[in-house]
């Protein structure tokens, strides 16, 4: 077991909120600031529409922004993408790189994912880099040589990991109210951080390894108190502040 590490509960909106959303976001940090998140930091990502005005609202509060994707490059012709740069700028501090959904939706594959996490790395980003089996992959046996696969292909060399998270989300977890026995993730998060400790030496013990997939205001105490959990990566359970917070404290 790895020295505790300070919990990050990271919120993931998807494609999820017009501006009526934003109050969310302010609820949360008046909560946050008031000690609801106990000793988690927290962090939204709601959809680039969003970032500015939830910058702007969680300015000087212990909540922060980020994105849930860029480019690897800082600017270009590259129509519809966002950079790192540009998330910076507009106030993130974090971004998700290579969730499930953009793997599979939009064909990233982890030397993509690699790259975007050096771009995270330049612009002074936060990169939350996500790995996970799909269901098959788990029933034949093959969850942790994928992930492990998954996770050395899609982290930077030591010099661009400075702060790096990893969120281990199962495929077949998100967003289904399936999740893994304890038992499956205290593995998973064990061998991903002795695969940390082989590619990145020394960084294992550093680097926080969140949980995601159905985490939820009723089955996070259990989820955070198993070995290796650093925090959680939070997809439905993170659009409502009551929700949020619930799962945060
Ligand atoms: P979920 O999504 O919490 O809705 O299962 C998690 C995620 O996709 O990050």
């Amino acid at each position: 077991v790895s020295p505790r590490l300070r919990p990050l509960v990271a919120g993931n909106w998807k494609m999820h909120g017009l501006r009526e959303a934003l109050p969310e976001i302010a609820k949360t940090c008046a909560a946050a600031a008031g000690g609801g998140a106990g000793e988690a930091e927290l962090v939204i990502c709601p959809p680039a529409t969003l970032i500015m005005a939830a910058a702007a609202i969680c300015e000087g509060s212990p909540v922060a922004i980020g994105g849930q994707d860029c480019h690897s490059a800082p600017s270009g012709p590259f129509t519809g993408d966002i950079s790192a740069e540009m998330l910076k700028d507009a106030g993130a501090s974090y971004v998700i790189l290579g969730h499930s959904e953009r793997r599979s939706g939009h064909n990233e594959g982890d030397e993509s994912v690699r790259e975007k996490a050096c771009a995270a790395f330049r612009a002074g980003l936060t990169a939350i880099v996500c790995v996970g089996e799909t269901k098959a992959e788990r029933e034949a046996g093959e969850a942790l040589p994928t992930v492990g696969a998954q996770l050395t292909g899609s982290i930077p060399n030591s010099s661009a990991s400075e702060g790096l998270v990893i969120a281990y989300e199962p495929v077949w977890a998100i967003g289904t109210g399936l999740t893994p026995t304890p038992h499956d993730i205290a593995e998973m998060h064990r061998f991903i951080r002795a695969r940390i400790n082989d590619h990145l030496p020394g960084q294992g013990d550093k680097i926080r390894i969140l949980y995601g997939g159905s985490v939820k205001p009723d089955n996070a105490a259990e989820l955070m108190a198993v070995d290796d959990v650093d925090g959680f990566l939070v997809g439905g359970g993170s659009l409502t502040f009551k929700d949020f917070m619930a799962i945060a404290g």
